[in-house]
């Protein structure tokens, strides 16, 4: 098949061909109409993490089951699906409970296994789900990774309507996010960014209000939605008031950060760690986005040769949506 390869980590992609992926029992071959990019597509290429190579990256995708193994029965060869990125075991006691991401074998296509910027990708069955007819390719595509992220956070910070919250550093894909699956829950959402066609943005899918992410933010909030680090710490604690959460799945400007104890008890704050996703939540997410919540699309790439110009886009910073090659 076609794909982006990667080598060794670090490297550099190169576009060729690979042996196709046979899908074991129950997996299912899915021929990728659309796949998205992550920022996890350039953190392989760093090391970050070194992927076992050769290695296919792309987390996202949706496209139209090719092959099926021989226990699949859940879709057939044909089916349009949406690809679920977080792949566990679905047999150990985490897994059971329907705690996918404590499982011990938890994995993200396009990291852990072969992904979507290719021809075909290789799933388990349990990890595609029917395309909504509310939703086009590219955003079929689009909404998987940074969509459930967003989702489980807004969870696990227990966000409930009527309730403010801050998403600090609006322009990332999980962030975005954060602001439209927030605007649905039915809280105030308020963002920052320090670019102005992002904070124009934010206001036009729902955010009550923005600020410069360098400027002082005069708020009290329930819940900050934390991806930055470093960078903006001091403030999104700042911006909690008493009883509030924080809810953080990355830091992208700086991972280590300072806690004040008595600023952390007096004020009663509670500090949430999460990452990806449950299949449950995958569910809840899809539901959402085919019922309407936006899933903002940046840039189309024709072809999947487009990778190298769709990178050099995300690189840059600039886009105000999820960035997708139509393959
Ligand atoms: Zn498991």
């Amino acid at each position: 098949m076609d794909a982006w390869i990667l080598d060794e980590s670090p490297g550099t992609y190169r576009f060729g061909t690979i042996d196709t992926p046979e899908p074991s029992a129950d997996e299912v071959r899915v021929r990728v109409v659309a796949s998205a990019l992550n920022h996890m597509d350039i953190w392989v290429t760093k090391g970050m993490p070194k992927p076992h190579t050769p290695h296919v990256p792309g987390a996202d995708g949706a496209g139209v089951i090719d092959a099926i193994g021989a226990q699949v029965d859940s879709v057939a060869v044909g089916d349009e699906v949406i690809v679920n990125p977080a792949v566990s075991c679905r047999r150990c006691a985490a897994c059971l409970a329907g705690d996918s991401p404590y499982c011990k074998q938890f994995g993200i296509l396009g990291e852990h296994r072969w992904g979507t910027h290719a021809e075909f990708v290789v799933v388990p069955a349990a990890n595609v789900v029917p395309r909504p007819p509310t939703l086009d390719w590219p955003e079929a595509a689009a909404f998987g990774l940074c969509w459930l992220t967003a989702w489980r956070m807004l969870r696990r910070a227990r966000l409930t309507a009527g309730e403010t919250m801050l998403v600090v550093g609006v322009g990332g894909g999980v962030s975005m996010a954060g602001l439209v699956l927030g605007v649905a829950s039915g809280a105030t959402v308020i963002a920052t960014s320090r670019d102005e066609a992002k904070r124009a943005r934010a206001l036009e899918l729902g955010a009550a209000a923005v600020f410069d992410s360098n400027d002082d933010w005069p708020v009290q909030v329930d819940v900050v939605f934390e991806n930055v680090g470093a960078a903006t710490w001091k403030k999104s604690l700042k911006a909690l008031k008493s009883g509030g959460r924080l809810v953080t799945c990355g830091g992208t400007a700086g991972s280590n950060v300072e806690i004040s104890l008595p600023r952390l008890f007096f004020k009663q704050h509670e500090l949430i760690g999460s990452t990806m996703g449950s299949y449950a939540e995958f569910d809840q997410v899809l539901q959402l986005v085919a019922r309407g919540v936006p899933v903002p699309v940046d840039d189309v790439f024709d072809g999947l040769g487009g990778l190298p110009d769709a990178l050099k886009r995300l690189e840059a910073g600039q886009q105000t949506g999820k960035i997708v090659l139509r393959h």
